[in-house]
């Protein structure tokens, strides 16, 4: 059994048709539900707010469950002067498929639903599940972690294992950095520029101080997730062009490594803070935080698509480290469900000419179907 290459870039660009901005998901779900009509294929629509569809695609019957999760929203055109093409009408050029979501992750989703126009009238000896799901790019309340809820009343069954389908080269990503977002506010003497040298505190001079010793290279290293990143992404301060700034604001973006906590974190970069200005004059705010995450590789469902993806591709698999932002395989993992990234290569993703290589998209099909073949069925 084998994917059709041709197939999957047809449903592609079907999905990259629409236009399904984060929000506007409405469209492109239907045409999923259709297509799921279509081919004769049990699914259920999940909706926490209207018109936010994810569908859910249920095939095979039995007792071990395996399911696919894709994302159907994509971000929006940031300069649409800087594409040779137009985002939203799909072009193959060679081996390549342009267009906003190609890469992520629409052509991802089009392997997952031609999986299962295959598997549709073949008998599996356990369950298939392709979750199709909204609002991945803006935290998921709508989609993924809609549907981890519903699973946790026990209204959707409980996946024994997932594979999310994000782009990962065709590499075996077991698991993704944390989050720690949080805004420093400096709190310095605003005064008259005359009195820049006497009274006045400026506090985007406080700030640059603080930037310059916390934007660094972090020296740890976790061998499956890669090093720990930060990076200062935001600045705000000042109101006058004639007055020193009293107080000013950065933002910064920390990604985490396990064994690293929310409250490690900060006490690290509140230690090079206070070595940096030689004083505690600022507040750490509005911190928003999500912890590292990993279905380690020698847990069994790593090995089980460690072996498939071996005795398809008969070479040693590689593992995916260090690249790579959060996915929605993060709130599987939270909820205790095993969950590995297996996706195609490509490139652009949330940039201009966005692509995906549509050979990788065949390769990861056969993937897909080898691992359900031998998780379900044991060949
Ligand atoms: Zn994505």
């Amino acid at each position: 059994m084998r994917v059709n290459k041709n197939r999957i870039v047809e449903i592609a660009k079907d999905l990259i048709k629409y236009k399904s901005l984060t929000g506007m998901e409405k469209d492109i779900g239907e045409y999923v539900a259709g297509f799921f009509e279509n081919i004769g294929v049990e699914y259920s629509i999940y909706e926490k707010e209207e018109g936010r569809p994810n569908t859910i695609a249920y095939l095979g019957h039995g007792e071990k469950t395996i399911a696919f999760n894709g994302h159907l929203d994509v971000v929006p055109i940031a300069d649409e002067s800087k594409w040779e093409t137009d985002p939203f009408s799909p072009q193959l050029k060679g081996n390549r498929l342009f267009g906003r979501g190609s890469y992520d992750m629409k052509g991802s989703c089009a392997v997952m639903m031609h999986i299962a126009e295959i598997l549709a009238k073949r008998k599996l000896n356990g369950n298939l599940q392709i979750q199709l799901v909204s609002d991945e790019e803006k935290g998921a309340t709508f989609g993924t972690r809609h549907i981890v809820e519903l699973i946790e009343k026990g209204k959707i069954k409980k996946p024994d294992c997932l594979i999310v389908g994000e782009g990962s080269d065709l590499k075996i990503r077991t698991g993704e950095r944390g989050m720690l977002v949080f805004d420093v506010k400096f709190k310095g003497q605003a005064a008259h520029t005359a009195n820049a040298r006497f009274e006045a505190i400026n506090a985007i001079v406080m700030a640059s101080k603080a930037v310059l010793a916390i934007d660094r290279k972090i020296d740890k290293y976790h061998p499956e997730i890669g090093s720990p990143v930060i990076s200062v992404n935001m600045i705000s301060g000042g109101k006058a062009i004639n007055q020193v700034p009293g107080e000013c604001v950065i933002t910064v973006d920390r990604r985490t490594i396990p064994g690293e906590t929310k409250e490690s974190v900060l006490a690290e970069i509140g230690e090079q803070i206070d070595k940096g200005l030689g004083k505690k004059d600022y507040e750490i705010m509005n911190t928003y935080y999500c912890g590292a995450n990993i279905t380690p590789k020698d847990s069994s469902f790593a090995e089980t698509v460690f072996k498939v993806v071996k005795d398809i591709f008969k070479t040693e698999p590689e593992f995916y480290v260090g690249v790579g932002g959060v996915t929605d395989a993060r709130w599987f993992r939270y909820a205790g469900m095993p969950t590995i990234i297996y996706g195609p290569l490509g490139e652009g993703a949330h940039g201009p000419n966005e692509y995906v290589n549509v050979d990788s998209l065949e390769k990861q099909g056969n993937i897909y179907l080898g691992l359900i073949n031998h998780y379900l069925n044991g060949d």
